[in-house]
């Protein structure tokens, strides 16, 4: 599949988990790719180098701190002067701290806005005259269950994931009648290495083993007692992307029925009477 081949993706965060499924499933459908993370150059070359033979696709990698205003311009400039300025932009990167409402460290609450709400943003702000003077682009952001639903102790990454919601509606208004869209994706649970952390904390506080934080607790969120996969939410970003040019401000929920209502672990014997 090639119905992506000349356009070029910035996919922030993406040298692991969701956005480095993104930036593989837009690469495979012959997308330039635009990697991005904090990690150093030369920890991302053989993942580059990868793409690029099974894809035979250019990427370039922009090492940039997302919370870092002038890392975020840099990363814009680079892909400018080199692989070209992104027609589509996944706002991917994310942290978690966990913390009840009156231990949260300030510093924590900042950085966890910045990089998912102000980064956001501010990557929008620089993307646009390109996308608006070509008259097509798409902007995907990555929510969360969490930006419809709390649950104790995430303050921080709840209210940025709302955040994002507000954001991509407020944004799609802006351009809407010039070819742009801005939607968001809300995955449940994804076993990525955010994820797997917590649960390596969660069974250790909880004196439980990791599989029984994975069912009792994480998958206890989701109706369909299963994990959100990679692939559901590449293919997800991949249909806003190619086939849904008359949807703007709206998000995917994919969650396994999470924000919809939990079941019940334990169906009653009978319906009530
Ligand atoms: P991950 O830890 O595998 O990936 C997050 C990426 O963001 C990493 O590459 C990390 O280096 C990068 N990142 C974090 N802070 C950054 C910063 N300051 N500057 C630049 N890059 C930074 O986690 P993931 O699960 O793939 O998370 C990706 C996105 O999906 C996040 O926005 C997260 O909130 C969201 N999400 C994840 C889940 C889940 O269950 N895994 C569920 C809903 C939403």
């Amino acid at each position: 599949m090639s119905d992506l081949q000349g356009k070029t993706a910035l996919i922030t965060g993406s040298t692991s988990g969701i956005g480095k499924a993104i930036a593989e499933k837009l690469a495979s459908h012959g997308a330039n790719i635009i990697l991005s993370g904090r990690r150093p150059a030369r920890e991302v070359r053989a993942q580059q180098k990868e793409m690029e033979k099974k894809y035979g696709i250019k990427t370039i990698y922009c090492r940039a701190d997302m919370a870092k205003p002038k890392d975020i311009e840099m990363m814009f400039r680079r892909a400018a002067e080199t692989i070209g300025s992104p027609d589509i932009l996944v706002n991917n990167a994310g942290s978690q701290h966990i913390a009840p409402v009156k231990e949260f460290p300030l510093e924590k609450w900042k950085n966890i806005l910045d990089v998912h709400v102000t980064a956001s943003f501010l990557a929008i702000k620089a993307a646009l005259p390109h996308m608006e003077e070509q008259g097509w682009g798409r902007i995907i952001n990555i929510g969360s269950s969490h930006s419809e639903t709390a649950s104790p102790f995430k303050s921080a990454y709840i209210t940025a994931k709302h955040g994002i919601l507000g954001l991509s509606k407020a944004v799609s208004t802006e351009v809407a009648d010039k070819g742009i869209t801005c939607n968001t994706i809300c995955p449940g649970y994804v076993k990525t290495p955010l994820v797997e952390g917590q649960i390596q904390r969660q069974a250790e506080t909880r004196g439980l083993k990791p599989e029984q934080v994975e069912q009792e607790v994480f998958l206890d969120a989701h109706m369909t007692r299963k994990f959100t996969t990679l692939e559901e939410i590449a293919d997800a970003a991949h249909f806003l992307i190619c086939k849904a040019g008359n949807m703007t401000g709206k998000s995917i929920v994919i969650d396994g029925g999470w924000t919809a209502g939990r079941a019940p672990r334990m169906q009653p014997a009978a319906a009530p009477k």
